[in-house]
């Protein structure tokens, strides 16, 4: 009898780790490089693979997108809850929650909070293509001038369907950044509607 899925899992407590240090440092590192380190295949025409382009800087934003979008998530859970103290929104994916929170919505409050609700929503759009794409780079080959060689140059860099550069990544990272502003200005909101600058404005956040 083979083992179970059940037999798989690993509760071994994290004290008990062996701490490992990553193998390719810390970056990531696309599979097609892995797949010619450990796989080596002969290049019939002596040019060998085209890799190596550091695309780090944009791993590196595409995980503050991430991140940051988990802020938002946090607002969004205080949200529900406020909205239906009933609500458990710990597992909820983010998009369940948002539209949740739109149904617990009061008419008012959907007319007073839409274009929140509709940015919040744009942002989430944005941080799952970059949850769920990889970084792709095009490589081609150019001859040298000498006309002895040449080597790969990288292209175009790619992210799903997308052109794919350390610009636009920041613009995504913009925009969830505005998210979480907006997120708490929604769970401010819900709780005052006449906010006074100098008014203390207590315990909205709870
Ligand atoms: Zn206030």
């Amino acid at each position: 009898m083979p083992p179970a899925w059940d037999d798989l899992r690993d509760d071994t407590p994290r004290d008990d780790w062996n701490l490992q240090v990553p193998q390719f440092g810390e970056q990531v590192r696309e599979w097609s490089d892995i797949l010619d380190g450990v796989y080596w295949r002969s290049s019939e025409d002596g040019r060998g693979d085209p890799g190596g382009y550091d695309t780090s800087d944009m791993q590196r934003l595409r995980g503050l997108i991430m991140v940051q979008a988990a802020e938002t998530e946090a607002v969004l859970g205080r949200i529900l809850c406020k909205l239906d103290t009933q609500a458990s929104p710990g597992k909820m994916m983010a998009g369940v929650l948002l539209k949740k929170i739109w149904e617990k919505l009061s008419d008012p409050n959907k007319i007073t909070w839409q274009s929140h609700v509709c940015q919040i929503r744009k942002a989430q759009k944005r941080r799952n293509h970059v949850v769920h794409n990889r970084v792709d780079t095009g490589y081609g080959w150019v001859e040298y001038a000498t006309g002895d060689g040449g080597e790969w140059i990288p292209f175009i860099t790619t992210m799903g369907d997308e052109l794919c550069d350390g610009r636009e990544l920041s613009h995504d990272l913009a925009l969830q950044q505005s998210s979480t502003v907006l997120a708490i200005e929604i769970l401010h909101g819900l709780s005052c509607s006449n906010h006074d600058r100098a008014d203390r404005c207590p315990d909205w956040w709870e």
